[in-house]
């Protein structure tokens, strides 16, 4: 990569931020296809977000992705937030564009392409999804007026009835599900929770019984002990990798207008997971 006066600066804001996945599937695309961009990690610290923000219109930057702990935060730091990222309270993707600083946020995509280029299809289906954070409200946005039905599985009451009452606004067919016990009835679970990060997490639940019909997605990337559970039941399984890869397709193209090479970005992801 060669940098110079006229490069575009992209990047990401997050603390920690040294674990991130996205310069690479980044750089790799901007190299494949030509483009004078780069994208650079920043360690932001929470202190220093305004300051770092400030930075993308002073720097002249093309934009950048934000993450975790700053994706509500940076929100009343911006100049416009479209419809969806205020809806799911979060920002993961910030473009400059020279006046404005507009937020964005990929994520709820990047899982909707990802379920559909693993033939997974949603309409009419009995869909749960178990957590109710930042992750489970960008996908409930598109799930809730795509599947049959949705349901919310979450450890806190409050948390799920919150989600619950905002999807509905959206569309009628939403609703809080105390018991996990029935899991065999929908026809997809995901799990939004981060179970499955430790070695000796929880499952988020019992496996066993799950049937072979089922398909079941994390949103953690990777082979998940819930996904290998899941596989020996006979499931279709689906890991947060294409959920990561299609969010920052999406941020790509906000960012440059231009189609990027998706296998190339695959590729590098794939190839920089430990
Ligand atoms: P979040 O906002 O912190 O929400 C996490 C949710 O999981 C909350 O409902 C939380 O419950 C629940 N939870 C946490 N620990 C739990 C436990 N031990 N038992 C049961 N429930 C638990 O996080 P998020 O941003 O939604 O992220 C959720 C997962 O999605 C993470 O693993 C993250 O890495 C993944 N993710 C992946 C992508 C991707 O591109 N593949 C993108 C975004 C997120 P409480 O509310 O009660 O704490």
């Amino acid at each position: 990569m060669k940098i110079s006066g006229r490069t575009n600066i992209t990047g990401i804001f997050g603390y920690p931020v040294e674990h991130t996945l996205s310069p690479s599937m980044h750089n790799a695309a901007f190299e494949s296809i030509g483009l004078d961009y780069c994208y650079v990690p920043f360690l932001v610290h929470p202190d220093n977000l305004a300051d770092a923000v400030r930075s993308v219109k002073a720097l002249t930057m093309t934009g950048v992705n934000v993450t975790v702990p700053h994706k509500e935060k940076v929100m009343p730091l911006l100049d416009e937030i479209n419809e969806e990222a205020s809806f799911i309270g979060a920002v993961n993707t910030i473009v400059n564009s020279g006046e404005k600083l507009v937020g964005y946020n990929t994520d709820g995509r990047g899982f909707m392409q990802s379920l559909s280029e693993n033939g997974v299809e949603v309409k009419d289906k009995d869909v749960v999804i178990i957590g109710a954070g930042g992750a489970a409200r960008a996908i409930g946005y598109y799930l809730c007026r795509d599947a049959g039905r949705l349901s919310v599985h979450g450890r806190s009451r409050e948390k799920v009835g919150k989600l619950v009452e905002d999807l509905k606004r959206l569309e009628k067919s939403v609703s809080a599900l105390d018991d996990i016990s029935d899991i065999e009835r929908f026809q997809i679970v995901i799990n939004a929770t981060p179970l499955g990060l430790k070695e000796n997490d929880a499952l988020p639940f019992n496996p066993e019984l799950l049937k072979e019909e089922q398909v079941v997605c994390d949103l953690i990337y990777g082979t998940t002990p819930l996904l290998v559970e899941a596989a020996k039941k006979g499931c279709v399984t689906v890991d947060g990798l294409g959920m990561l890869l299609w969010q920052g397709v999406l941020a790509f193209e906000l960012w440059t207008g231009k189609r990027p090479p998706v296998e190339v970005m695959r590729n590098a992801l794939r190839g920089s997971i430990k």
